[in-house]
C-alpha cells in the first residue's frame, strides 16, 4: 500500500493526513508534543475545571473552511457556538466598534461610518462563498470567480492606513485597524488591508466563533476522522532527521509532508534539499511575537463600554493611530508601552469553559520577535485602561513569553505564532517563489502555516499539500 508520513499534528498537518487517507494512503502521523492538535488545544492552565485555549481561540476560518466545512466533523463531537457579539473594539471615551453577523449591531455601533461600512464590507461578506475558493490558496492562481476576486483585490492591495481613511470616526478607523492588526507588523505597507478584509467579510458572513468545550475539540474531531480512515497518530517523537523517520516508521515512505517552520524543514531533510530550495529556504524570515496571559477571574471583566461585555473577542489598543504606533515599534524591534492585544471571552458562547464563577480570559500582546522581557504588566494595564477595576477580579494567572510559546511548539520561531513575517513577498509567494509551494522536492512537501494561504485554522496549506503529494502518487 502506498504511505505517507505527516510530521506535526496542527490542523494543516491532521488536514493533510486525512485528505491523503481519504485518498487510500496509508498515513502516520508524528508529533513531538504529548498530545496532537498543535495550535488547536485546549488545557485547565490556570485552575481545575477552568478550560483555557493553548493556542487558536476563534474560528472565523475554521467555519468557513471549504475543506473543515466539508469533513462533517460534527460526527466526532464538533460544534460551534457563537458569541452575541463576535468582535468589539473599545475606545477611550467609552464607545466602540462593533463587528457583528448581524449588520444592523455593526452599523449602529459605527454612527457616522455605518452605512458605509455597511456598503463595502457588507458586498465584500455576501459575496464571501465565492471569495472563500479564492482567498484560501496560493495567491497566483486562474480564479474561478474573477469579479468578486477582483473587487476584493482593488482593496486587499492597499495599505491598511489608507483602507481606514475611508471613515470619519474612530469606532470605525480603528475597528478595521485592529483586524487589519492580525497580520503583525507595519501597516503602512501594501497588501496589509488583505487580512483586514478577509476576517471583516468573514465576521459579518459567518461570524467568530468557538468551539465548544474548547478549541481541543476540533483536534479532536480530526484525529477520530483521521483513525477512522486508518490513519495513526503517535505523539512525543520529535523527528530532528530524514533518516530517523525511516527507522521510527520501519520503512521509506513515499511521502514526507512537513507541518514545520521552513527552519525546521531544512534540519530535518538537509542535503535530500537541492541547494536551491535549501537558499530559497534560508532566506525565509520570521515576523513579531506574542506574549501570551491566561488569567481566570471572578465575574467578568468590567468593560466600561456595555457591547464590550458582550463581545467573543476583544481588540484592545485605542484609536487607529495607536494601533498603528505600537505596531510598527514592535516590527522596529522596540517594546512599546500600550501594545495591541487580542483579550478573549469564550466563555460568554460557551459557558461549559467556566467552574463556580470563575471564568477563563485568553490574552496576548504583540511584542518584538525574540522579546526577552515580561509584557504581563503592559497587557494588564492595556485591559485596565478600557476596563477599570479588572485586576481586582483576578485569581489566577499564566504567562507564556516569546521563547515559553517557542518551547510549546517550535513552529513559534522567536514567538511568531503566524510561521513568518507577513511582509509582501511572503504574503503572496510563501516560503519561496516556486510554482508549486508546497513541493520542497521528491516525495517531500511543507503542509504548515509558513505555506499558502497562511496561517489560521482552516487545515488549507494541510489540505493542498496532500493535493499535490496526491498528483504525484
Ligand atoms: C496564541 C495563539 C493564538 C492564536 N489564535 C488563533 C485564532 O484565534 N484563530 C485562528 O484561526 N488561528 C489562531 N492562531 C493560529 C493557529 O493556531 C495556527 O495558524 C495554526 O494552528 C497553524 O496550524 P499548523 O498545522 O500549520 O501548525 P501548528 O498548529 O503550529 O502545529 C504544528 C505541530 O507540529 C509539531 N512539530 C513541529 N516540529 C516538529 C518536529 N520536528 N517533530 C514532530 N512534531 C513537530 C508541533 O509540536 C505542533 O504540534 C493562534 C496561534 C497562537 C499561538
Amino acid at each position: 500500500m502506498t504511505d505517507a508520513v505527516v510530521v506535526g499534528s496542527g490542523p494543516n498537518g491532521l488536514a493533510a493526513a486525512i485528505r491523503l487517507a481519504q485518498a487510500g494512503i496509508q498515513v502516520t502521523v508524528l508529533e513531538a508534543a504529548d498530545r496532537p492538535g498543535g495550535g488547536t488545544r485546549t488545557s485547565e492552565l490556570t485552575l481545575p475545571g477552568v478550560l483555557h485555549d493553548d493556542c487558536a481561540a476563534f474560528h472565523p476560518t475554521g467555519v468557513v473552511s471549504p475543506f473543515l466545512a466539508g469533513l462533517g466533523l460534527d460526527r466526532f463531537g464538533l460544534e460551534w457556538d457563537w458569541p452575541e457579539v463576535d468582535l468589539a473594539h473599545p475606545l477611550d471615551d467609552g464607545r466602540a466598534g462593533l463587528l457583528s453577523r448581524d449588520m444592523a449591531t455593526t452599523v449602529e455601533s459605527l454612527g457616522v461610518d455605518g452605512p458605509r461600512w455597511s456598503r463595502s464590507l457588507g458586498a465584500q461578506a455576501r459575496n464571501f462563498d465565492k471569495l472563500v475558493g479564492e482567498v484560501f490558496r496560493p495567491i497566483v492562481h486562474v480564479p474561478r470567480h474573477p469579479v468578486a476576486l477582483g473587487r476584493f483585490g482593488v482593496q486587499a492591495l492597499l495599505p491598511a492606513t489608507w483602507s481606514a481613511r475611508r471613515w470619519d470616526d474612530e469606532p470605525a478607523k480603528a475597528l478595521f485597524t485592529g483586524v487589519s492588526a492580525h497580520a503583525f507588523g507595519r501597516l503602512d505597507l501594501p497588501l496589509t488591508s488583505s487580512i483586514g478584509l478577509m476576517l471583516t467579510a468573514a465576521g459579518h458572513a459567518a461570524g467568530w466563533p468557538v468551539a465548544r468545550g474548547g478549541t481541543g475539540s476540533i483536534s479532536t474531531a480530526l484525529v477520530g476522522l483521521l483513525e477512522s480512515l486508518g490513519g495513526t497518530v503517535r505523539t512525543g517523537v520529535e523527528v530532528t532527521s530524514y533518516d530517523q523517520v525511516r527507522e521510527l516508521v520501519g520503512r521509506t515512505p513515499e511521502s514526507i509532508l512537513l507541518d514545520t517552520s521552513p527552519t525546521a524543514a531544512v534540519q530535518i531533510l538537509g542535503d535530500r534539499l537541492s541547494p536551491r530550495v535549501r537558499r530559497q529556504l534560508g532566506r525565509y524570515r520570521y515576523g513579531p511575537a506574542i506574549h501570551k496571559v491566561d488569567l481566570a477571574i471572578e465575574g467578568d471583566i468590567p468593560w466600561t463600554n456595555p457591547g464590550t461585555r458582550r463581545a467573543g473577542t476583544v481588540h484592545v489598543g485605542g484609536s487607529s493611530a495607536d494601533i498603528v504606533a505600537a505596531e510598527a515599534a514592535t516590527s522596529r524591534g522596540e517594546m512599546p508601552d500600550r501594545p495591541f492585544l487580542l483579550v478573549g471571552q469564550q466563555y460568554l458562547a460557551d459557558p461549559s469553559r467556566s467552574a463556580g464563577g470563575i471564568n477563563p480570559i485568553w490574552a496576548y500582546a504583540h511584542v518584538p520577535h525574540g522579546y526577552t522581557g515580561d509584557a504581563t504588566d503592559a497587557l494588564l494595564a492595556q485591559i485596565e485602561r478600557f476596563a477599570p477595576g479588572f485586576r481586582e477580579r483576578i485569581v489566577a494567572t499564566v504567562v507564556r513569553g516569546t521563547q515559553a510559546m517557542e518551547a510549546y511548539n517550535a513552529n513559534y520561531v522567536g514567538g511568531d505564532i503566524n510561521v513568518g513575517a507577513n511582509s509582501a513577498r511572503q504574503v503572496v509567494m510563501r516560503p519561496r517563489i516556486a510554482l508549486d509551494p508546497y513541493r520542497l522536492g521528491d516525495g517531500l512537501y511543507l503542509c504548515s502555516a509558513a505555506t499558502p494561504p497562511g496561517p489560521g485554522v482552516h487545515g488549507m496549506c494541510g489540505f493542498h499539500a496532500a493535493e499535490s503529494a496526491l498528483k504525484r502518487l
